[in-house]
């Protein structure tokens, strides 16, 4: 038996690594909190359970999904879209749904990058920003996250050979692991980074919907021309204590959602249209 020399390319999986470690410890007999993977600790809401159960009973959910999504969650992802970020969207073109940010994270790396180029990911960051370039045959350039910036990437410091094999950079805000929101000017900085080394954003919005202190988190797309260059990735997962539920949406960018979806199409059937209808719920 012999795994493909992809899988060396890996390091342990971070999260696999912390779970061992903490294993270890509770094995010792340590009380561990554990500060590793985030998961919300209160239950998903009722009606949103309500609605897989009535979803799950009707056997049209039964069969294979259509991997563009049911209408009413297209639907539903757009009108919580203009009324909660003002965006509008195109539910036909700008909106898929995702098995999660992670899956669509991961996907995208197979969708845009070949051997010789990379994605650019911030350091520290969700692991998969790094994996998937790795995976996909290309690298992860690393941006440091700067604490004089605000936990930002320092843009104009991306070295050029960096900048021309990039087709990827990974932001996320309000931010995993750092917990900072995006500064003033930091979206339109990459709006203009994007476009000068043609490099498509990926932005990563699992926690828009969990902040507080009364700061209210803007989507990357409501910044002037961000549709131009790229896309949100939006989950139910921590906002809506969703996290086992695997669901999440890819919106902006139609060309990328079409390199996105052919993709997929090649790799999974589609999200259960029970949980699609839960997810309309929870919308
Ligand atoms: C939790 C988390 C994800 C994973 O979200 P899923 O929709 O559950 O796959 C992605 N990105 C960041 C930054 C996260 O913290």
């Amino acid at each position: 038996m012999q795994p493909s020399s992809r899988l060396d390319r890996l390091p342990p999986y971070l999260f696999a690594e912390l779970e061992r470690k903490i294993r270890e410890k509770r094995a010792a007999g340590v009380d561990v909190i554990s500060l590793g993977i985030g998961d919300p600790d209160t239950p998903t809401t009722r009606p949103v359970i309500d609605a897989l159960a009535a979803a799950a009973a009707d056997p049209g959910t039964h069969r294979y999904p259509s991997n563009r999504g049911r209408p009413e969650l297209r639907e539903a992802y757009a009108r919580f879209y203009q009324r909660r970020f003002g965006v509008e969207l195109d539910p036909d073109t700008e909106i898929v749904p995702a098995i999660g940010a992670k899956e669509c994270v991961f996907n995208l790396n197979l969708a845009f990058l070949d051997p010789g180029t990379a994605a650019l990911a911030a350091d520290p960051g969700y692991p998969v920003y790094t994996g998937g370039p790795l995976l996909a045959g290309a690298e992860a350039v690393l941006m440091p996250l700067v604490p004089e910036l605000g936990f930002v990437p320092d843009l104009g410091a991306i070295p050029a050979p960096d900048r021309e094999r990039a087709r990827i950079m990974f932001l996320n805000y309000p931010n995993n692991p750092t917990g900072a929101v995006a500064p003033d000017g930091l979206f339109e900085r990459a709006v203009e980074f994007a476009r000068e080394n043609e490099v498509l954003v990926v932005h990563d919005a699992s926690y828009t919907e969990t902040t507080f202190d009364g700061y209210v988190a803007p989507s990357f797309l409501e910044t002037p021309g961000a549709t131009e260059v790229g896309v949100e990735v939006f989950s139910l997962s921590k906002g809506w204590n969703m996290t086992g539920w695997r669901t999440a949406a890819i919106v902006g960018n139609a060309k990328a959602l079409e390199s996105y979806w052919k993709l997929k199409t090649n790799i999974d059937s589609g999200m259960f249209e029970a949980v699609q209808l839960a997810a309309v719920a929870a919308l």
